[in-house]
């Protein structure tokens, strides 16, 4: 049975790691997850690893395996008329791919062997549309919102699954103090143990986690997230809540495995550390993509610049003087029964307003009405013999397309050639981002349009 190869089905029920599933080899895990804080990934199933409309769940993917193999399994395509898995004899030399070995791989088997602990019946209907939806957009590294995931559809390895399985074992809760015996359920670890009231209570979140038991822990978790993501600075503050999360769970086994004294303010220092090292990382990261965006293209044929100001692209054609130039801010309004309006408004070198138009125009979406708008300046321009000319709009996702930075939408796309036909007309041309508050005046002639 070992060297058989699998073709995952819809329903596959094929364990990630024991089971030859991508190929006819079994995908390697990434080295971290070797760490015994990773158990509870042991019984992932890869019908786990795609998403709800059936498409591999990217991050996920690249969380659990190594670069080259994560790659392999997101290029491929799933079979969609098959729900049972196929036996497939792989043509690849067996041991070219192998799984490592290792503690932690060790007690997946193990805990394959004692059958799954997957009990479906228990996840409500919040549980399973917030796990298809919500979770995986949360901040914070992924292996947290797995976690998460684990939680809510209880599929978290604790001592009090272990009980109920008659598996031998200590299944008393090791966070405890001493001279208490509490069963290890997932409730125990993340929310009544007294060390987890320590911890929240030290978090400074201002979630109360006694009280309350009726309500189960999974709608408890989805309810707090709510909660924290909508008070100022919602985004630290669920980091915070997740990294809690996740530093009881690795105490617990720290606690178990490794047999380590718990001391909450080091878990408390860690929970803080951990944020601090995510957010630094992120906004490393966000630095390094804005270089290479600004650096990639400087030029392309001597007369473009792509620049990043603010956060935002900048995107010019022609020369960089910065003469006299004219500023046209622009905006469109659209409505679903493809009614839309154009408005502008020109501004001279001075910042000083010197002629506006509106247009009733019909659309298909938003974004062709902002190119359409968009289109409408530069032809007025042109027309009027402006040679320096700056076009600014709110619409975002049609700036980057406009400069390159993101595929150009099949809706736009002749509009855009239509653009590019009369760079020439121009010097310098340059397009860039307003927020929407600062560009009324635009958007206000464009509704008005509208309304025509
Ligand atoms: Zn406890």
């Amino acid at each position: 049975m070992e060297n058989i190869g699998w073709k995952p089905g819809l329903e596959s029920g094929l364990n990630v790691w024991n089971a030859k599933w991508m190929n006819g080899v079994t995908p390697e895990p990434q080295d971290r997850l070797l760490d015994p804080a990773f158990i509870f990934l042991g019984t992932l199933q890869v019908r786990e690893l795609w998403k709800s409309d059936l498409t591999w769940n990217a991050p996920l993917v690249r969380t659990l395996f190594k670069e080259q193999d994560a790659e392999r399994i997101i290029a491929s395509t799933l079979c969609m008329s098959r729900k049972q898995d196929a036996v497939f004899w792989p043509l690849t030399n067996d041991g070219v791919y192998s799984v490592k070995s290792g503690y932690g791989i060790a007690f997946m088997e193990f805990f394959e062997k004692k059958g799954t602990i997957k009990d479906k019946s228990r996840i409500s209907m919040t549980g399973r549309g917030f796990c298809k939806s919500r979770l995986w957009s949360l901040p914070g590294p992924n292996l947290w919102k797995i976690l998460i995931w684990k939680i809510i559809t209880n599929t978290l390895p604790v001592g009090f699954e272990f009980q109920k399985r008659s598996i031998e074992g200590n299944h008393i809760c090791r966070m405890c103090l001493e001279d208490q015996s509490y069963s290890e359920t997932i409730e125990h670890i993340f929310r009544d143990c007294g060390l987890s009231v320590r911890v929240w209570a030290g978090s400074l979140l201002g979630i109360r986690v006694e009280g309350v038991t009726m309500v189960p822990l999974s709608e408890r978790i989805i309810n707090w997230l709510r909660y924290l993501e909508k008070m100022e600075d919602g985004e630290r503050r669920v980091l915070v809540f997740l990294a809690t999360l996740w530093g009881l769970w690795t105490t617990r086994n720290n606690a178990v495995f490794k047999g380590d004294r718990v001391i909450p303010s080091v878990l408390l220092e860690s929970i803080a550390n951990n944020v601090d090292i995510y957010l630094q990382a992120m906004r490393k990261k966000k630095e390094h993509s804005e270089k290479v965006l600004g650096q990639a293209m400087p030029s392309i044929g001597g007369n473009e610049t792509r620049a990043i100001k603010d956060g935002f692209p900048v995107y010019m054609v022609g020369g960089r003087d910065q003469c006299r130039r004219i500023r046209v801010k622009v905006d469109a309004g659209w409505s679903k029964n493809l009614a839309a309006g154009i408005g502008w408004v020109a501004y001279d070198g001075e910042g000083i307003m010197f002629e506006h138009g509106s247009r009733k125009i019909t659309a298909e979406s938003a974004l062709h009405a902002e190119a359409l708008g968009i289109l409408a300046v530069i032809q007025w321009a042109a027309g009027k013999g402006f040679l320096h000319l700056e076009v600014v709009s709110d619409c975002l996702p049609l700036l980057c397309q406009i400069a390159g930075y993101a595929g150009v939408n099949h809706v736009v796309k002749g509009i855009l050639q239509d653009l590019k036909g009369l760079y020439a007309c121009f010097h310098c041309l340059g397009f860039s981002y307003i927020a929407r508050n600062l560009n009324a005046v635009a958007h206000g002639l464009a509704s008005r349009a509208m309304r025509l």
